[in-house]
């Protein structure tokens, strides 16, 4: 009886994907991107995905950029701030590499995985919002798979 009932918690719970996002250090383009996915032509919220600002309240973090060192705590500390169970997605290129950034006499410290684990990334310079959107879709089983399990 507790597996049925635990399946349908997990089931209703994986239609509200609650996300947060920090940029640590880019040129605004992937911003501007995640930002599209909230205005109606693409409407996050139709598929349940709900943007809040405090990471205490998200199940997944959108990180943005290519990791200045004043950041790298700050990053932490957010990553932290989020309940069991969370992942995190790097999205653009400059979380993954660096991008335009990955130069000689860059301040700039990236990949963001160096920092905080990293369940998926979309890579583009900016990505498509429809890409940010599949990736936090094709994260949330992860999420939610045993939800009330790994939350304790
Ligand atoms: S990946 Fe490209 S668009 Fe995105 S923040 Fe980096 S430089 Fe800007």
């Amino acid at each position: 009886m507790r597996n049925i009932l635990q399946e349908i918690k997990n089931a209703v719970r994986s239609r509200s994907i609650h996300v947060s996002y920090v940029d640590v250090g880019s040129c605004n383009g992937c911003d501007i991107e995640v930002l599209a996915c909230l205005a109606p032509r693409y409407d996050i919220e139709q598929y349940g995905i709900y943007v809040h600002n405090n990471p205490r309240e998200a199940d997944v973090l959108l990180v943005i950029g290519s990791v200045t060192p004043q950041w790298v705590d700050k990053l932490r500390d957010i990553w932290e701030k989020i309940p069991e169970p969370k992942v995190a997605v790097a999205i653009g290129n400059c979380p993954i590499s660096g991008c335009v950034y990955a130069r000689k006499g860059s301040l700039t410290t990236p990949p963001v995985e160096n920092y905080i684990p990293i369940a998926a990334s979309v890579p583009g310079c900016p990505p498509r919002p429809t890409e940010i959107l599949s990736a936090i879709l094709s994260v949330a089983p992860l999420i939610f798979k045993d939800y009330e399990e790994k939350k304790q």
